[in-house]
Formats: C-alpha cells, sequence, structure tokens
C-alpha cells in the first residue's frame, strides 16, 4: 500500500518522501487508516516495523486538517526513554517538514536552560510534545502544562514503561488529560498487566497484533557456549577476525559494559560505552559517533534495546544472556532493521544456559551453537536440562565433554544501505543538554 492510497494530506506525503519511504510497512498499513478514523488503539508491534511513523503520520495528518487549539498541547506522545523521545521527536521533524506542526522532546538529564524552553513550550502551547514520564510529571508539578485541550495521546513501549515502574506516574500524567480523546497504545508484548491498562485508558480500541514476538527472520542468530572468563577473550577475537563497521555488544549490567568497553579499548578497537551513569551530554555524544560511523562499537545496558533506530548494525552480541525472552528479541532487533539482515551472537556462561533454553523456548527453535575456537581452551557443553534437573537435587554436575559443533552461516552478512540520513532540522528543539547526571526519567 502506498502512502497516497491512506488520503494523507499533500505536505505529509512530501516529508514520507523526503524521508525515503516508498511504501506502508505492515503496521502502518493496519493502523493509519483507524487512527484517521478516530478509533482508540491498541497495537502490539515489535520495534523496526515502522510503528513511529504509524502513529505521527496519521496524528500530523489530523492536526493538519482539523481544528486545533495553537495554544495547548494537541498530542501528547509518552515513551520510556530519553533516546526514545529524542529519536520519535526527529522523525516528527522529518515526516512534518513541509507542516508547520511544532514539536518538543520532553526529557531529564538536562540543564536549566532545558527545562526552561521546555516550560516555554509546555505552557505557551506546542502541537506535540514526546515526554519520559518523570519529566512531564516534574512539569506538572509546577501547575503550568496546558494539557487541557490534549486530543490525541499515544503510550509508546507501553510495555517498557510499566516494566520500568512508570504505572503510577502514567496514570497521574493521564489524570491531567481531558476525557474525550483519542488514546494509542503501543505495546512490544501484551501482558495481563497491559490488558488492563488499556481497559482503563481505551475506549472500544481497535486491536491490531503485528507482532508474534519473533524475531526477524532475516536474522542470524548464533551462539557461543563458554566458560564466563572466556567471554571478554573470545568477543575480541569475533570483533578481530572480521570487518565489521558497526557493532552493539548488550550487557545486563553496568560495571560489565564499563570493564568490557575498557578491555576492548586497551585492545585499540574503537568503542565507547553507554550506560545511565554517563552525563546526558555524552550519551547523546556516543550515540551522535556511533550514527556518524566516528565509532565502530557501542557497549551498552538494556538502554538501548527498545526503540532506538540506528541504521545498518550488522552485528548484535549479547555479552550476556538476557533475562527474559522479550529482551533478547528487543537487544537483537537492533540488527536487520526493516528488512536488511544482520547478525545476533549470545554468549552463554553455564549459569546462563537455563535462562538461553527458556529464549529458545521462546523462538520455538534452538539457535545454532558456534564451536569455541581450540585456543581459548575446553568448553562447557550445552545441557541447560541436566543443570536444570541437578539443581533439583540429583547432584550430578552437568558433564564438560567437549560439545559437538554445531556452525551456523557466516556473520559477517552486509546490510544495504537504505533510509534518509540527513534528517531536516528539529522546528523546537529543547536546548542542549548539559552535563547533569541522573538516571532514566
Ligand atoms: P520504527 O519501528 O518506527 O523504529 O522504524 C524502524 C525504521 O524503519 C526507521 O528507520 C524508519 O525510518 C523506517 N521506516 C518506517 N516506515 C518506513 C517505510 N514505510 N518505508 C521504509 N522505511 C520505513
Amino acid at each position: 500500500m502506498n502512502f497516497r492510497e491512506l488520503g494523507l494530506a499533500e505536505k505529509l506525503l512530501e516529508g514520507i518522501d523526503a524521508m525515503g519511504y516508498e511504501t506502508a510497512t505492515p503496521v502502518q498499513a493496519q493502523v493509519i487508516q483507524p487512527i484517521l478514523e478516530g478509533r482508540d488503539i491498541i497495537a502490539s508491534a515489535q520495534t523496526g516495523t515502522g510503528k513511529t511513523a504509524a502513529f505521527l503520520l496519521p496524528i500530523i495528518h489530523k492536526m493538519l486538517t482539523q481544528p486545533h487549539s495553537a495554544h495547548h498541547i494537541n498530542a501528547l506522545i509518552i515513551v520510556p526513554t530519553r533516546e526514545l523521545a529524542i529519536q520519535i521527536s526527529e522523525t516528527m521533524e522529518g515526516l512534518g517538514y513541509f507542516t508547520d506542526v511544532s514539536c518538543i522532546a520532553v526529557y531529564g538529564g538536562g540543564d536549566g536552560s532545558s527545562f526552561t524552553t521546555e516550560k516555554k513550550a509546555l505552557s505557551t502551547g506546542v502541537d506535540m510534545v514526546v515526554c519520559t514520564p518523570g519529566r512531564m510529571i516534574a512539569h506538572l508539578n509546577m501547575g503550568y502544562v496546558k494539557m487541557q485541550e490534549v486530543q490525541y495521546l499515544v503510550l509508546d513501549e507501553a510495555d517498557r514503561m510499566l516494566d520500568m515502574g512508570f504505572h503510577d506516574d502514567l496514570m497521574k500524567i493521564i489524570s491531567f488529560l481531558p476525557k474525550k480523546r483519542q488514546s494509542l497504545l503501543f505495546s512490544a508484548t501484551m501482558p495481563q498487566k497491559m490488558r488492563e491498562l488499556a481497559r482503563k485508558l481505551l475506549n472500544n480500541p481497535a486491536e491490531i497484533n503485528i507482532a508474534v514476538s519473533k524475531p526477524p527472520e532475516q536474522i542470524l542468530q548464533q551462539a557461543y557456549v563458554v566458560y564466563e572468563p572466556q567471554k571478554i577473550p573470545l568477543i575480541k577475537y569475533v570483533l578481530s577476525n572480521q570487518t565489521y563497521t558497526r557493532v552493539i555488544i548488550f550487557c545486563s549490567k553496568k560495571q560489565n559494559v564499563k570493564q568490557l568497553a575498557s578491555e576492548l579499548k586497551r585492545a585499540k578497537l574503537s568503542v565507547e560505552e553507554i550506560h545511565s551513569d554517563l552525563l546526558q551530554d555524552k550519551r547523546e555524544q556516543v550515540l551522535q559517533d556511533f550514527r556518524n560511523r566516528k565509532l565502530k562499537i557501542l557497549v551498552a545496558t538494556d538502554i538501548l534495546s527498545r526503540g532506538i533506530d540506528i541504521e545498518e548494525i550488522e552485528l548484535v552480541i549479547n555479552y550476556d544472556v538476557p533475562n527474559d525472552g522479550e529482551d533478547y528479541i528487543h537487544r537483537i532487533g537492533r540488527t536487520a532493521r526493516a528488512a536488511t539482515s544482520g547478525t545476533a551472537i549470545t554468549f552463554i556462561s553455564e549459569a546462563e544456559q537455563k535462562k538461553f533454553l527458556q529464549i529458545e523456548e521462546l523462538l520455538g527453535k534452538a539457535v545454532d551453537k558456534l564451536p569455541v575456537p581450540e585456543n581459548f581452551g575446553p568448553a562447557p557443553a550445552y545441557t541447560p536440562k541436566a543443570r536444570f534437573e541437578s539443581k533439583r537435587g540429583n547432584g550430578n554436575r552437568p558433564t564438560n565433554k567437549p560439545r559437538q559443533s554445531q556452525t551456523g552461516g557466516n556473520p559477517n552478512r552486509n546490510n544495504p544501505n537504505r533510509g534518509n540520513q540527513n534528517r531536516p532540522i528539529q522546528k523546537y528543539k529543547a536546548a542542549p543538554n548539559n552535563n547533569k547526571k541522573t538516571g532514566e526519567d
């Protein structure tokens, strides 16, 4: 389906064209029409499916074609992380470039001047606000935010927000909104608590289910079964044996990010770290350098695993096995974005085997286990079920017999160039952040 068939405004079609989008992705094809018709939406869609444009396009179209107040906030988009807030506002600036729809990203970690810029926009009116919950609460507490005329509410990555403990903040923000509004809820997963949230917030929603919580087919998934101390040398080996130009390595803990990044720096690799201890300025700089290809390798906590759209990532490495299958899918979804291909390699220590088995069960298939090169010494066998049973008390530790090697394909797969790197400038931009340290808010 092309965008013209959806009846979108001409100025919006120009923006879509400038972004290089030719046909609507499946989520766009299913979601845009009901939003244009005024329906509430509950959509489960993975990141990388084009869901940002799926909600932005019809909202911008409606702002262009229907009356709305110039002195109030018209659309409120709430997201879990600063990075996602910035990214959505950038997509908004691109798609809305030929329109006069204004947008501001409101997120924590900035200095007094960014707070002042946000305050001005929130109190005098801006068409669209993309915010993280904590920062919006800080503004709401001051009493000047013009929420009375909000017509569109979007909760993006809603499952993530609930996981991060934002339920009460969300409900507080929503209590400031008019009852009569259109609400759109996007979530990668649909656990029971999401259904309950939907029941509270949505009115006879159209239900759209794009994701079956499976990673895109084109990702080549592989794993190394190792002892914990083998991980860092093996990662160095993987990185030095291929000519990757863009790699993300995920670790569950900040300490691991710091340690691994410093080891890789010592090995003279082009690498930086990103986690919530970093100054906001530094976080943005690192992401910028990674986007601009000044930097080849990013070592990150799960901050980056959802929603962040950086194109042409060839390789995602899971330094450790993520805690649940959804996190795994989000992490490896950083590669193979929008129909390109990519590789994801997970390092599984002995203690993580059971967790990985659960992920494989969710995937509905076993991930190829690569043989650990002999010079790294013997590696453990992949025996998650035996480990599970030994924990139950039969006392038999699993054996460390050498594993059968089950190689996958070539990890060095390349991604075709895609998308529009030259994003138009923002029209209403928060002042740059300075060096304040905060958590995710
Ligand atoms: P998202 O799932 O919103 O993070 O989008 C993932 C990527 O797909 C982003 O780089 C978008 O710019 C891109 N994208 C979104 N819609 C389309 C489309 N219709 N055609 C091509 N690329 C798209």
